[in-house]
């Protein structure tokens, strides 16, 4: 028989029954998957579990790696932080049963492993807590299916919202919107709260969190605590140079945190030293400044190193010990109790379906040089050789350099969609997608956010130093000069302006291309024509 369970936190009924019926009774205990994005040491997995009964099963598989092109930063911070929790749970008495990437028998991958697993351990059930991806559920409840086993699911407490709570909240909506989500969550789970309003009487502070750095740069910014690599970390290091030499990115500087003790330093140092500048300076970008003062906390939240509640309490804290100022503190925690939540739940609710979506038909190939950095275009050569050394950029790198020119040059979401989830160490689909695809390539037609993050080169020139350092101008829209950002932003409101039309918000941006004049249009349509042949 083929069961899927899915049972709220805390309730477990039925499985006596279920577990009669099982095919593969001969074993007594159940085999319990840890997937490499579930490291919590709090997991319900292993509050459900039977330490003499149940095996734990992991495994290091090459096709997570190549399925896209995996940073090898990327790799290598899931595989040392498996083997790291491997160590623990084995240390605390579980048995383990742990596939290493170089174990000659290995398949590499997932669905193929995991049947071996089942036929040799012949477990009663598989339990697995919720994955981060829909493709891996389908494998997981696929090979179960075949091999006639029980299946249960459980739900991850990891996030404050559950994907039955959103998808229930979202229910006869017409739109959904990211602020009004936030404050129910903050109402809800009594964040940044004073009674029932929000602390200092205001939901949001982005008018306050907008500022650029003053023409002399940021100073000196704190540098972040680093975590070298100790022998497990090296040993990984080694292995995916070996077996993935062609995949992209540098090991060089590879300094993540791999162990839930090490997410809660970096926590404790972002909190110290870069919080209460956070705000300020969050959409602020820099020369050689690839972190500024982010918390560089995604990818240790979203291996589940790190809570992402305790990343909000200390937040709060912090502000209620008068560490950090409101506007930082509250832009920090909407970012976790806001977007994060936000996004997971839209991936859920609207997957398989969103990985199709192309609302503007936009068909180009990703420019080559997102592969390698290589570009005259200063910005996108900051953000991606960036990327290529540390599997990392922020936010606005993400957003309005990297993301914005593929919006504006009309590249497949698709193709833009698998570099980011290639490239960075935080990248798995459910927070990647609805970003790339929602956020900014606006693929959705507008169902995540209300309008395209459009801009051109003038943006990237008031929020950073790039363009002092870059041959084109970010004020010239035509000419062997002009800024491709430019260039590129007056074409993307030409060639949509029938659609953008339909969207309230764009109405102001529309209503600039009126000024332009046939010629004017003419000479941007020319010179859009030229930067696309010579980059795509
Ligand atoms: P901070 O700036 O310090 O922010 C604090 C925390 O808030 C982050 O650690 C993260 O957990 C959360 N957060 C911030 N913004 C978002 C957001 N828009 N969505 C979800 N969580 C957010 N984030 C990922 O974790 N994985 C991805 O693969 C990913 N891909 C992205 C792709 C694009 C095109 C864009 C625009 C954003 C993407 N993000 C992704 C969101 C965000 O850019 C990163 O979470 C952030 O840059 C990570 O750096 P940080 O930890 O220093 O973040
Ligand atoms: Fe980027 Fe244009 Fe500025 Fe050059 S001028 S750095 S291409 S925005």
């Amino acid at each position: 028989m083929f069961l899927i369970v899915t049972k709220p936190r805390g309730s477990f009924c039925g499985a006596a029954a279920a577990r009669q019926a099982s095919a593969y009774s001969v074993h007594s205990g159940d085999l319990c998957v840890i997937l490499g994005d579930q490291l919590s040491r709090r997991s319900p997995l292993l509050e459900r579990a039977d330490r003499a009964a149940d095996v734990i099963w992991m495994a290091e598989v090459s096709e997570e790696s190549t399925h896209v092109p995996s940073h090898k930063a990327r790799t290598a911070l899931f595989l040392s932080a498996m083997r790291h929790h491997a160590e623990w749970l084995r240390a605390a008495g579980w048995t383990v049963d742990y596939r290493r990437l170089d174990d000659p028998s290995n398949r590499g991958a997932l669905g193929e492993e995991l049947r071996e697993a089942i036929r040799r351990h012949r477990p009663r059930r598989v339990l697995v807590l919720e994955a981060g991806e829909w493709r891996v559920e389908r494998r997981i409840e696929s090979v179960c299916r075949e091999e006639n086993i029980e299946l249960m699911w459980l739900e991850d407490p990891h996030f404050y919202a559950s994907r039955e709570d959103f998808r229930r909240d979202a229910r006869g909506r017409r739109q959904l919107r990211m602020e009004f989500f936030y404050r129910e969550m903050r109402r809800r789970h009594g964040v940044l709260m004073e009674g029932n309003r929000p602390a200092g009487g205001q939901w949001n502070f982005d008018a306050e969190n907008r500022e650029a750095f003053p023409a002399r740069g940021p100073g000196a910014v704190p540098a972040p605590r680093r975590f070298p690599p100790d022998a497990v970390t090296a040993e990984v290091l080694k292995l995916v140079e070996r077996y993935f030499p062609q995949n992209p990115g540098s090991l060089r500087h590879f300094d993540w945190p791999v162990t839930p003790e090490q997410a809660s330093e970096a926590l404790g140092d972002f909190i110290e030293d870069r919080l209460p500048l956070f705000g300020r300076f969050q959409d602020a970008m820099w020369t050689g400044e690839p972190l500024l003062y982010h918390s560089r906390l995604s990818a240790a939240m979203n291996l589940k190193l790190l809570e992402a509640r305790e990343a909000v309490a200390a937040a709060e804290r912090a502000w209620r010990s008068g560490h950090a100022p409101l506007a930082a503190t509250e832009g920090f925690i909407r970012q976790i109790l806001g977007w994060r939540e936000y996004v997971r739940g839209v991936y859920w609710l609207w997957m398989p379906d969103y990985l199709q979506w192309n609302h503007l038909e936009a068909d180009n190939p990703l420019p080559r040089f997102y592969w390698t950095g290589q570009t005259e275009m200063r910005c996108l050569r900051e953000a991606i050789t960036q990327t290529l050394e540390l599997g990392y950029a922020h936010h606005i790198q993400r957003l309005m350099v990297t993301g914005l020119f593929a919006l504006l040059a009309g590249v497949e979401p698709r193709q833009i969609h698998e570099w980011y989830l290639a490239i960075y160490v935080d990248a798995v689909e459910w927070v990647e997608l609805p970003n790339v695809l929602g956020m900014s390539q606006f693929a959705d037609g507008g169902r995540m956010a209300s309008k395209p993050y459009a801009a051109s080169g003038k943006y990237i020139a008031r929020m950073s130093n790039y363009c002092r350092h870059c041959r084109f101008d970010p004020a010239k829209a035509a000419g062997e000069k002009a800024c491709p950002f430019t260039t590129l932003y007056w074409e993307f409101l030409m060639r949509n302006e029938s659609r953008l039309k339909r969207v309230p918000r764009m109405e102001m941006q529309l209503r600039n291309l009126v000024r332009l004049g046939p010629d004017e249009k003419r000479a941007i349509r020319a010179r859009a024509e030229t930067i696309l042949g010579e980059v795509c």
